[in-house]
């Protein structure tokens, strides 16, 4: 059974979906926008360890 109140700010969760999620609509907009400059920074990351070698490596492997 899930939580009828929301699991970030604990206020009471009115809707099914919103209950299904354990997070109000206010506290999950707010944290897919976490989400998503998390990931921007992570593929910063990403991009800061793997500067442009790995195109030629798949061309070796692929020859
Ligand atoms: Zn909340």
């Amino acid at each position: 059974m899930s939580s009828l109140y929301c699991v970030i700010c604990g206020r009471p969760l009115s809707t099914d979906e919103s209950i299904s999620r354990e997070i109000g609509p206010i506290c999950f907009a707010r944290l897919v926008a976490a989400l998503e400059h998390q990931k921007d920074h992570k593929n910063k990351y990403v991009r800061f360890e793997k500067p442009g070698r790995t195109s030629k490596e798949r061309e070796k492997a692929a020859a």
